[in-house]
């Protein structure tokens, strides 16, 4: 039996877990469910999956929680903000750790848990953009297990070969082939896309998300974040990753061998997938998903990226070029552009230029060797300067 804590669990992937996870009562126990402050839906799942703890980090969210738990018959302890969230990471009957809570607000705690030498199962790709360096050595100096839940990382990771030490060179890798559906807007006229509704960015033509990663797929920052991801994950650099579209979304990526081998790794585009791979690795079980249909899917596209088309993605290669703070600017100015289209105080082709504005204000510096304390100084700078260059673009 492992123990699991589930950060994120009302969202998008925690659902799309516990479902997973439901379908292996003999193999996995919720010990730990987290949100940020949906109490009916945490409330739901604690009635349902029996935690040991649940974790509301909005106070007054916190409250709701405990009064819809009142009547349960062994309720969970309830606890309370954001550094619980690390503390429930951490425990000693948790083995597995499931990193699902959007945005640079899942850091910490995804650090808690590589500290903690859990198996990290990670969903929260910008924790891994803002600290990469930090993430990848508390897991190494601690003996983490760290599997990638992000479809295309997901992916690589089966295609490659178990030991890699001495990088992808000496693996026989030649380059990464990173997929991307494009989005919703992948032949949209770039001057109709200044009208575009929160509405329709959301509306992805092949995967069902959270809100936020489905406006990155349409401005193709997700992808641009992704290959940031992938640098960090698979110890390489952004010119041996090609992003190829996709529109399918079938493969979900591929890499490419030395000797003219290319592996690929193909399914339908169902989170639960790499889920299971994680939860089940080294081995395989049930995810629930249904099998592929190559005769109903008949034929696969591809085509080269347009990033002159797709101003974000041109940004993150930058962020990635510049190294350093560049990837902290970059993710804390479209989270914060990003909030603000989706709350319709700027438009979508504002996103990109909030980023560039706050990248050219913040330029890039080195990480200091403390690391943390200087990334969070960074990223708080640069939400204030973003949130300045939005707010310049109303007025
Ligand atoms: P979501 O918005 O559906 O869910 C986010 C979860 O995080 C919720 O449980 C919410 O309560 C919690 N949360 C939000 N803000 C928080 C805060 N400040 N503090 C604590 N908890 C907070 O998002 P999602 O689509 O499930 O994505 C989660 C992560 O997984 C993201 O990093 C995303 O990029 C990544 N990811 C998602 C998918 C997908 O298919 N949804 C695919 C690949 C990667
Ligand atoms: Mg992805």
């Amino acid at each position: 039996m492992k123990g699991i804590a589930i950060l994120g669990s009302t969202g998008s992937i925690g659902v799309s877990t516990l479902d997973v996870v439901g379908r292996h009562p003999e193999r996995f126990r919720v010990v730990a469910l987290t949100a940020h402050r949906n109490a009916e839906r945490l409330a739901e799942q604690c009635r349902r999956f029996r935690p040991a703890y649940a974790v509301m980090v909005d106070a007054a969210a916190t409250d709701e929680l405990r009064t819809r738990l009142a009547d349960m018959p062994d309720a969970p302890r309830v606890l309370a903000g954001a550094e619980a969230l690390s503390e429930v990471a951490a425990l000693d009957e948790v083995d597995y750790v499931m990193a699902a809570i959007v945005g640079a607000a899942g850091l910490m705690s995804s650090l808690a848990a590589a500290r903690a030498g859990k198996r990290l199962m990670l969903a929260n790709k910008e924790a891994l953009v803002v600290s990469g360096a930090l993430l990848m050595d508390a897991a190494r100096d601690n003996g983490a297990t760290l599997l990638p839940i992000d479809s295309e990382h997901n992916a690589i990771f089966q295609c490659l070969p178990p030991a890699r030490d001495g990088g992808l060179p000496a693996a026989g890798v030649e380059r990464i082939l990173l997929t991307a559906s494009g989005g919703p807007f992948r032949d949209a006229e770039p001057e109709s896309l200044a009208a575009v509704t929160p509405e329709q960015a959301v509306a992805h033509p092949n995967w069902s998300m959270g809100r936020k990663i489905s406006v990155d797929s349409a401005t193709m920052m997700n992808k641009g974040l992704e290959i940031i991801e992938a640098c960090w994950l698979f110890a390489t650099s952004a010119d041996r990753i090609q992003v190829v579209v996709h529109p399918q979304s079938v493969i979900h990526s591929m890499v490419q061998y030395t000797d003219g081998s290319v592996l690929a790794q193909l399914g339908n585009p169902d989170m639960r997938t790499p889920i299971a791979h994680a939860l089940g690795w080294p081995e395989r079980i049930g995810a629930g998903v249904a099998p592929l249909d190559l005769f109903g899917i008949a034929r696969l596209d591809f085509e080269p990226p347009a990033p002159e088309r797709f101003p974000c993605l041109r940004l993150a290669y930058r962020a990635a070029g510049e190294g350093g703070t560049a990837p902290v600017v970059l993710n804390a100015a479209n989270e914060v552009a990003v909030a603000a289209f989706l709350e319709r105080r700027i438009g979508f082709t504002d996103i990109g230029r909030v980023v560039e504005q706050t990248m050219d204000r913040l330029p890039a510096e080195p990480v200091d060797l403390g690391g943390l304390e200087h990334v969070l100084g960074v990223d708080a700078e640069a939400r204030r300067l973003a949130e300045q260059q939005a707010a310049a673009l109303v007025a």
